[in-house]
């Protein structure tokens, strides 16, 4: 079936089978919000994903989507190619120990999987509710443990769709930030190999200790991304937005949590225009009270509704 692409007007028609067109966005991040991908494809296997990345013409931009629970989609979509790595899933221990993980993986699986065979250090990967390759894109962490503090080895995808082994050692690693040393096309991360500690103890208890705690101060149940926002050196993005008095502001149907103030929660229909509009009034408010300008750690993607 042809499709156009009400952004360019180009006329779309499928580049393989199974990939799909004008594909709504919304039910594939944790908000539920956004619009739809002008192509949009769910690999079943990194063959399969790297045949599609080189049937791509180069001009077409690519989005990589895990869970989507650290993104914003606009309202007007994302006129590229959106991937979706969630059933690459493949999980091992390797022979030298090593823990092998595809990128759609959950980490939640992932948390599991390794503290069940005695490799508790990875249980913090149990709080984070994305993939591992978001996680190794975010460099996610939570409960003090952070994604590439454990990690060997990448494999990754360039734009031609080859896939390329890489040290840690490449990439310069920070807070919520992981950025190749060698500047150069963007590269997809496709796996990861992760190096932990074997120990006596095995980990599941302290799983559901975490998530238990992690619930008493984060309002789980609700459609959120998690921490809008990057903590500045030396405080909390929370604690600064609470001081604000701006608990419970609201705009349309995006609001901000009582519970946990570096939270915004889609109570029903929230469109991505309010949650932008929310984080316009609390960096404003921020920054006129405490001078500090707050730095998204959401990634916003697409084009705003014309
Ligand atoms: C309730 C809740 C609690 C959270 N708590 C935490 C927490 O404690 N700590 C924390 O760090 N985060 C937390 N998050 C945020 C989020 O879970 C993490 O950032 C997670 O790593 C995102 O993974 P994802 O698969 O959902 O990525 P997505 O949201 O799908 O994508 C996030 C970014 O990663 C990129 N990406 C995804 N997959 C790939 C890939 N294979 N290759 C290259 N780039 C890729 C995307 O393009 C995008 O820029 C929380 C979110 C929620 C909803």
């Amino acid at each position: 079936m042809l499709h156009e692409n009400r952004q360019t007007n180009e006329v779309l028609a499928p580049l393989v089978e199974g990939e799909s067109l004008n594909h709504p966005l919304a039910s594939m991040t944790s908000w539920h919000i956004g619009g739809n991908a002008a192509r949009f494809y769910l690999p079943p296997n990194i063959d399969m994903l790297s045949e599609y990345v080189s049937l791509l013409p180069s001009e077409i931009p690519i989005h990589w989507l895990g869970l989507g629970s650290n993104v914003l989609i606009r309202d007007g979509g994302i006129p590229g190619a959106v991937i979706c790595t969630r059933k690459c899933q493949d999980l091992n221990v390797q022979e030298d120990g090593n823990i092998f993980a595809q990128a759609g993986l959950t980490c939640a699986k992932f948390a599991r999987f390794a503290a069940s065979r005695g490799f508790p250090d990875a249980v913090f990967f149990a709080g984070i509710p994305g993939t591992i390759g978001g996680a190794l894109a975010m460099n996610a962490g939570a409960f003090g443990g952070e994604t590439w503090e454990w990690v060997q080895s990448v494999t990754v995808m360039n734009r031609q769709g080859q896939c390329i082994t890489r040290g840690a050692h490449e990439y310069d690693i920070g807070y919520r930030s992981v950025i190749l040393k060698q500047a150069g096309q963007s590269e997809a991360f496709i796996s990861a190999v992760f190096r932990f500690p074997k120990k006596d103890s095995q980990g599941m208890s302290k799983i559901r200790d975490l998530l238990r705690k992690r619930a008493q101060t984060q309002p789980i149940g609700t459609l959120n991304c998690g921490s809008v926002y990057r903590n500045p050196p030396g405080d909390f993005a929370a604690r600064l937005i609470e001081a604000c008095d701006l608990k419970g502001y609201r705009i349309g149907d995006a609001i901000i949590s009582e519970k946990h103030a570096n939270f915004i929660i889609n109570c029903g229909q929230a469109r991505a225009q309010d949650v932008e509009a929310l984080m316009a009034t609390i960096e404003s408010r921020v920054l006129d009270r405490f001078g500090i300008a707050l730095h998204a750690e959401v990634k916003i993607l697409g084009l705003k509704e014309s």
